[in-house]
């Protein structure tokens, strides 16, 4: 065992927490922390890391505030080492798709054994939404007669996927995207250079979406403005970027896609179009545009979440939904410019 100096320190929550840091403080301090949290809201916000260190928080031998890890006492270390005895925490395992009954239904029986530790016990859900049907349903019984002492945290970035049965039983703990300033002074610091404003909105504004979006997304921006840049000059046809889209990265090409779009809008309605753009060179469009049909962007953006929609449900004959796509592009966005 090494020294007390030496153990990594305590997670902490992230600094666009604040709101349901001060709430679940609140509440523990008048003693009226409730058995089941519903930690929701979008992706990328850091809802699991605040779970574990509201897990932390609740364990910690020696708090050094009320709700406060010390991140150095027995209980902290066995956190830490993923080996707290009164703590377990569920996600869909690698090979499967769901949450299964049984993963909930052993959850649930070991927050309702008696502490190891002759302290409290602590579940967390993450991704609370891919539970199967009957998992959902087996947590139901711990949540309407919690086992004394039990705390179960559900995350999710979907909670109108959960059963309203599970959500009502829990109370609700919202994350919001942070403002655009803290979010990038975050980045900043975990990276150690500045990110591009084009990366937190791509990723919705949330911290953690674009920390690890930032090298993929420079990569897929580039080769994205490349390929429109191509249509546009008549160096490639479409059926051929169709066919390339449709092999290859098809979901986060359309992801892209849906983020220009939106922002060539945005940027269109407030005057000041040219920054869609702003590099490598891919002149698509012009700063004035005059021959830009808003309506027909709006329809261009439809129809590309219809694709990403219909995607993730049916098997379709991909290249030719892609080929719709990109002749709704070329004559709403590509060819206007280039008059
Ligand atoms: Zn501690």
């Amino acid at each position: 065992v090494s020294s007390a100096g030496s153990s990594p320190a305590a997670i902490a929550p992230l600094p666009w927490h604040g709101d349901p840091l001060e709430r679940i403080r609140a509440a523990w301090s008048s003693g009226r922390l409730p058995h089941a949290l519903l930690l929701h809201g979008p992706q990328g916000l850091g809802k699991v890391a605040f779970a574990h260190w509201l897990a932390a928080a609740v364990l910690c031998d020696a708090p050094l505030a009320p709700l406060d890890a010390c991140g150095t006492c027995a209980g902290c270390r066995l956190l830490q080492a993923a080996s707290h005895p009164d703590f377990t925490t569920v996600k869909v395992a690698q090979d499967k798709s769901a949450i299964s009954v049984e993963q909930i239904r052993d959850t649930c029986e070991r927050l309702a054994m008696t502490s190891y530790r002759c302290g409290a016990k602590v579940a967390v859900i993450e991704e609370a939404h891919r539970m199967t049907v009957n998992a959902a349903n087996s947590l139901l019984k711990t949540l309407e007669e919690p086992p004394p002492n039990s705390l179960l945290v559900v995350v999710t970035s979907r909670p109108g996927a959960l059963p309203a049965t599970v959500r009502s039983r829990c109370q609700r703990l919202a994350f919001r995207a942070p403002p655009r300033s803290v979010a990038r002074e975050w980045l900043e610091q975990q990276t150690g250079a500045a990110v591009a404003d084009a990366v937190l909105e791509y990723s919705a504004g949330a911290p953690l979406a674009a920390l690890a979006a930032a090298g993929p997304f420079a990569e897929l921006d580039g080769r994205m403005r490349r390929a429109l840049a191509d249509l546009a000059e008549g160096r490639a046809d479409i059926a051929s970027v169709a066919a390339a889209w449709a092999r290859d990265q098809l979901d986060e090409r359309l992801g892209w896609l849906d983020f220009w779009l939106s922002r060539g809008i945005r940027l269109h309605i407030s005057g000041i179009a040219d920054h869609v753009t702003q590099s490598q060179g891919a002149t698509l469009l012009p700063s004035s545009l005059p021959a830009l049909n808003i309506t027909s962007l709006y329809g261009t953006l439809d129809r590309v979440r219809e694709l990403r929609r219909t995607l993730a449900r049916t098997a379709l004959q991909k290249e030719l939904a892609v080929e719709m796509v990109l002749g709704d592009l070329l004559r709403s966005v590509v060819l206007p410019a280039r008059r």
